[in-house]
This record gives structure tokens, sequence and C-alpha cells, in this order.
């Protein structure tokens, strides 16, 4: 804590919106003025969700988008005191499910601005964020909060390097990110950046993508499995608990780009099909397997799927949103090996819906039936698309938190545009840079 009016007076905040596909966050961190410079000083105080859907859900009501942010609006402002609050830089970053919108329509993001103008913070503006800048965001953001950027060093053989940086796994409901310094420098094809921190250069390799986040996923899924039993309208559904039954709509894969509203094979007209559960481990990754086009990637092991390019991964990795979420439900946060993630989801996939309603009482009955599906994909994109083996798999770290702030692209965001991230090495570090 702090003590006495003299150390409040130091301290500065900042706040960012996260309008994610699904929902929207708030975070305000703070941080000791005359720190600015130094890696790992700021803190995340308050992270405040904001009731409803994500704002790319309100492109039929506008301003009803910026109205959803007026509640975590007001709890930040009672987080910063009122003399501060006129200089507290505000952002709104918005990510894939306002990417899949498209520029088509700005309304959301004008309305979302209006909102932060009415009140009395600094805002510094509402963007889209692109896939690169969501990944690479996400991985300045971990690094900072584990100060990695700073115990950069002259390694055992006199060379320089950057000890110990950690590569980001992002899984959002629209889209995921993979971020990681490669071995050597990265193909020039890719657009991924070079960035230079604290008097080092990092050539990353990032790469976004847009439809495979876990939500948009679910859709793909299900819409395979009613194209492919058409015209049934009672589909069997693998990743689903027996005993579950969901009700979709067949317009609905119509309106997401995802889901490729031009598809022939779409049924016309508005059909009701009823997805199955059957519970069925196997049968559920064979399904997901076949969202991804792995045969794009030929015989190239530098390749994901869909024709991807991706150099060899190197190093440890920390994997949160919903790689962490799905994985906490399961225990399996602690380091345990593939084997036991393996077994886990298995066992997990067989159970009924009434076993696990019944054994999950507190957990939302819309999660629930979704958990067999998300943890084999995860599987699935991080062993046969990224390739990560049964050795480097102990190298993913599943985290939500780094010390005191949420793992996510905000930090790194803020730090960024407020301009306190330096190029340069800061003179307490001067002595022992190159
Ligand atoms: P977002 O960051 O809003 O794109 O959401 C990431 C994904 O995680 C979405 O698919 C959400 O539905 C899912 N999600 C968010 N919170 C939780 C939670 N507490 N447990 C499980 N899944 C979650």
């Amino acid at each position: 804590g702090h003590s006495g009016a003299g150390a409040r007076l130091l301290l500065l905040y900042g706040l960012v919106f996260d309008a994610g596909s699904s929902h929207t966050s708030l975070f305000v961190y703070e941080w000791d003025s005359d720190k600015e410079n130094d890696t790992a000083v700021v803190s995340q105080t308050l992270s405040c969700d904001v009731q409803g859907q994500g704002i790319s859900s309100y492109a039929n009501n506008p301003p009803e988008a910026g109205n959803s942010l007026r509640e975590c609006l007001h709890k930040a402002l009672m987080a910063v005191p009122a003399e501060k609050q006129r200089d507290v830089p505000a952002y709104l970053g918005a990510t894939a499910g306002m990417r899949l919108l498209s520029a088509a329509d700005p309304q959301v993001l004008a309305e979302v601005a209006k909102t932060m103008q009415e009140y009395p913070v600094a805002f510094k503006g509402a963007q889209i964020l692109s896939g690169e800048e969501e990944g690479a965001y996400g991985w300045i953001t971990i690094n900072y909060l584990l100060d990695s950027f700073t115990k950069v060093g002259q390694g055992w053989n006199g060379e320089w390097r950057a000890a110990n940086i950690f590569g980001a796994l992002d899984l959002g409901g629209a889209s995921t990110q993979i971020t990681f310094v490669p071995k050597g420098s990265v193909m020039s094809q890719n657009k991924s950046p070079e960035l230079t921190l604290y008097g080092y250069s990092y050539n990353i390799y990032t790469h976004s993508y847009l439809c495979y986040g876990q939500n948009e996923m679910l859709k793909r899924l299900a819409k395979e499995l009613i194209v492919e039993s058409f015209p049934s309208t009672r589909v069997q559904h693998p990743c689903y608990p027996k005993g579950y039954n969901e009700t979709v709509s067949v317009s609905s894969f119509r309106a997401s780009p995802c889901t490729d509203g031009s598809d022939p094979r779409l049924p016309r007209g508005d059909i009701n099909v009823t997805l199955e559960g059957s519970g069925n481990a196997s049968g559920c990754r064979a399904a997901i397997r076949k969202l991804f086009n792995f045969s794009a990637c030929g015989q190239s092991q530098e390749c994901t799927f869909d024709g991807v390019y991706q150099p060899p991964l190197r190093g440890q990795f920390i994997a949160f949103s919903a790689f962490y979420y799905n994985f906490k439900f399961l225990n399996l946060t602690e380091g345990q090996p593939l084997a036991v993630v393996r077994q886990a989801i298995e066992e997990l996939c067989t159970r009924s819906w009434e076993d696990l309603s019944s054994s999950y009482p507190k957990e939302n009955p819309k999660r629930l039936p979704k958990y067999c599906a998300n943890t084999n994909y995860i599987l699935i994109l991080l062993l046969h698309a990224y390739k990560f083996n049964e050795t480097s798999w102990n190298n993913i770290i599943f985290q939500m938190k780094v010390g005191s702030a949420d793992a996510g692209w905000t930090l790194g965001y803020m730090l960024n545009l407020t301009n306190m991230i330096p190029a340069e090495a800061p003179a307490s570090l001067k002595g022992h840079m190159p």
C-alpha cells in the first residue's frame, strides 16, 4: 500500500478497454511517475467486465455499444483520484469481432468513442487492432511483466542474448494469436515487426488466425456437421455430451463471415437443426481436424495450415485467455504432461450431460457442454498446427495473470501508445548493454 499523500502524488494511471468479440473488459493500470521507463513497474488496479455481448453485436444499434461501457467507466473514475482523472490516457482497442464486421461499419467505433469522451479522462482513441498488433502487444505485455526485456545480457560464449523471452499464445472468441522470437531471422515474406525495446532489437514472428477463435471454431464445426448430414435436421455432434441438445438456425451461419454465407452447400431458407450430443472423443477430434486445411502445407515443416508460414518453435510460452480458461476447468494448469492432459480430455468427452451438470452445478450451463470441443480444439491447434510435441509441450505455461495483471494485449498497447517503452536502454541499465 501507499502511505501518505506524498507517495500518492507520484502515481499515474491509464485506462484501456479490451473490446473482444464476445465481451468487453476495462483495465485500469497505475505506476509511479519516476519509474516510467523501468520494466514491470505498471500494475493493474482494476478490471471491470462490461455487461452484455461484445461491441460488434451492437451493429444494429450503435449507441447502445457506447452505453454498455458506462458502468465500467464509472468504476474506473472511482479508482482514480479526482484531480488526476483529466490526465488519464484512455483507449479502446477492438479485436477480431470488429475485424469481422469490416470497415463497412464505422458507426460502432464512433459511438464508443463518443461515450468515452463524455467522461473526464484524456481520451486517446478507439481503434481496431490488426491481428499482428494483437499478437505483438500480448507478447510485450507478458515479457514486460516478467521483466524479460531488461534481463538481456552476455551469454557464456560472449554473444549478446535475450535471456528467457517468452512466447505468447492467445485464444480469443474469434481469433487466435501465436507470437515468439524464432531462431535466426524471420522469413522476409512475413510482415512481422522488428521491435526495439530497452536498447535491444527483437525480430518477432507473430500470426493471427481470424475465424480460429473458439466461438467461431464452434460455429464452423456445427456448420460442417450440419452440411455433411443435410437434409437431416437432427445431427449428431460428437463433441457435445450425450443427452445435451442444441437447436441452431441455418440462417445464423449465413450472417457470419467465418461460416461463409456464400457456401453453396448451406441449405436455403431458415431451417432449424437440432445438434444432438454423442460424446465421442475420437469423432470429435476427427471433426475438428477437418476445420484446418493441413494439406495446404504439403510436406513443409515450416507451415501450420492453410499454407501459413511459421518458423520452428522456440523457448517457453505463456498460454492465456481461453487457453487458460479451458485448461483451468480441467485442473490442467499445473504443468501436467501431455499424456495426463489427453486422458483428462478423453474422460471429459465421455461424460453425459446429466453427469456433467450435476457434477458442476456452479459452472455456466452455456459453457459446460463446450469444454470437450474446446479442449480438443486446443490440442489440435497446439500439436498439429503449431507443432508442439510431447517434449516441447512442457514449455507451455497455462496462466491467466502475470503478477498483478491479466495477460493480454491491453497493457502492451498502453505502454506503447504512451511511449513508456523506450527504444534506448534506460540509463540505469546502460552499464551492461552492448
Ligand atoms: P474474448 O477474449 O472475449 O475474445 O473471449 C475469449 C474466449 O474465452 C471466448 O470464447 C469466451 O467465450 C471464452 N471465455 C471467457 N471467459 C471465460 C471463462 N471464465 N470460462 C471459460 N471460457 C471463457
